[in-house]
């Protein structure tokens, strides 16, 4: 029997994995009920393609504002999904905006580390502090035993930099501080999380989308939005409690902290 279609909400999703997550869910017919597409500016330029996306599936994606570094945009958010969702709660939540700010501990600055922070830790934080009670209200309307994204979940996209290990032998090609310091406090945020939601049975995760031809990955990187995408959908669809709190990538395989 295939699982009831859930409900999903996703930052960052104008461009990039984000959109590319929006659009893979999309071909995935009955999978979604309700997608919240979230991104900083939906009627601006930067937002077209999510908005013609928006348009082929006016029933199922809602584009809701959400700069992540703004409380208050994202209390905002929450209050009008809860409204739309009418107590069957969120499924699947998924804090993949970020930035990736470069440079070495002698180049940067006060201000990129907390732009860093702001963005890829503090952002998150908050957004699953406010949506926690949606994710209950999942929970309680599942009806399945065992944690899943069919129940409740969150995934917070990290980065396989932010691995002590990984670093000591990846350094030397990418210093990229910033970017590493705040990715290893979003694990740190996700594994608390994990230990706190676990008796609640919300799942947290965290997943590498591995080296990404995007913006933030570059035109070098190794792999295609599609792929890394693919694989990151396939992952989320089959975890269970043996998941929580483990730093994954996109293929699934377990990565060093
Ligand atoms: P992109 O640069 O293509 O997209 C980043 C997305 O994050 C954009 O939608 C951007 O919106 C959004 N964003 C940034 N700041 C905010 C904010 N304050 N509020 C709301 N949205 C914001 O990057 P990717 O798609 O590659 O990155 C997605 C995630 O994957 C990030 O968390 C990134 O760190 C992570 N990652 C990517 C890797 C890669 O190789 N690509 C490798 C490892 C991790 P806007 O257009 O408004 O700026």
């Amino acid at each position: 029997m295939s699982p009831k279609p859930i409900n999903v909400l996703i930052t960052g999703t104008n461009r990039g994995i984000g959109l590319e997550m929006v659009r893979q869910l999309m071909e995935d017919k009955g999978r979604v009920k309700k997608m919240f597409a979230c991104c900083r500016d939906p009627n601006g330029p930067k937002a077209e393609a999510l908005q013609a996306l928006a348009n082929k599936h006016p029933d199922i994606i809602t584009i809701v504002a959400i700069d992540v570094n703004n409380l208050e945009s994202i209390k905002e958010a929450a209050q009008l999904i809860r409204s739309q969702l009418g107590g069957s709660g969120l499924n699947l939540l998924v804090n993949n905006a970020g930035i990736a700010l470069e440079g070495n501990l002698q180049e940067i600055t006060t201000k990129d580390m907390q732009d860093s922070f702001n963005t890829n830790v503090l952002g998150p934080m908050n957004i699953i502090k406010e949506f926690l009670p949606l994710l209950r209200e999942a929970v309680k309307a599942s009806g399945i035993s065992g944690m899943s994204c069919n129940k409740a979940a969150v995934i917070n996209i990290t980065s396989m930099e932010a691995s002590m290990d990984v670093t000591k032998h990846s350094y030397a090609e990418a210093a990229i501080v910033p970017f590493r310091v705040s990715k290893a406090a979003l694990n740190m945020l996700t594994v608390c999380a994990a230990e706190e939601m676990k008796k609640e049975k919300i799942l947290f995760c965290m997943l590498h989308p591995g080296w990404v031809r995007t913006d933030t990955g570059g035109q070098w990187a190794e792999i295609d939005v599609k792929v890394s995408v693919k694989g990151m959908l396939k992952v989320i669809a089959t975890m269970a409690d043996k998941h929580n709190g483990l730093f994954l990538d996109y293929e699934g395989t377990t990565l060093p902290w």
